[in-house]
């Protein structure tokens, strides 16, 4: 269980510098969670986070890891 101050994103940046992906999964974070250092490695601001998926769907496998929020915490989605 991770505390509200721990973040739900883990970055493997091994992964992010090797394939480049940092800069699609930059790009793509409408809250702006990430920056792509000049290294090629990313910082990430996870309290911004929408909780979204959209980093998920772009980044290289293996390059991002998600803890999703205990319950009762976070965006949820529900049908109808
Ligand atoms: S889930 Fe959405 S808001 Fe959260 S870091 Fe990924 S793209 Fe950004």
């Amino acid at each position: 269980m991770l505390d509200d101050d721990q973040t739900h994103i883990e970055v493997n940046q091994e992964i992010v510098k090797a394939t480049g992906c940092g800069t699609a999964i930059a790009a793509c974070c409408a809250a702006r969670v990430y920056t792509e250092e000049p290294d090629g490695s990313l910082s990430v601001e996870y309290a911004a986070c929408l909780e979204c998926g959209t980093c998920l769907a772009v980044a290289a496998p293996g390059a991002l890891k998600w803890h999703y929020p205990r319950g009762g915490f976070g965006i949820q989605f529900r049908e109808g």
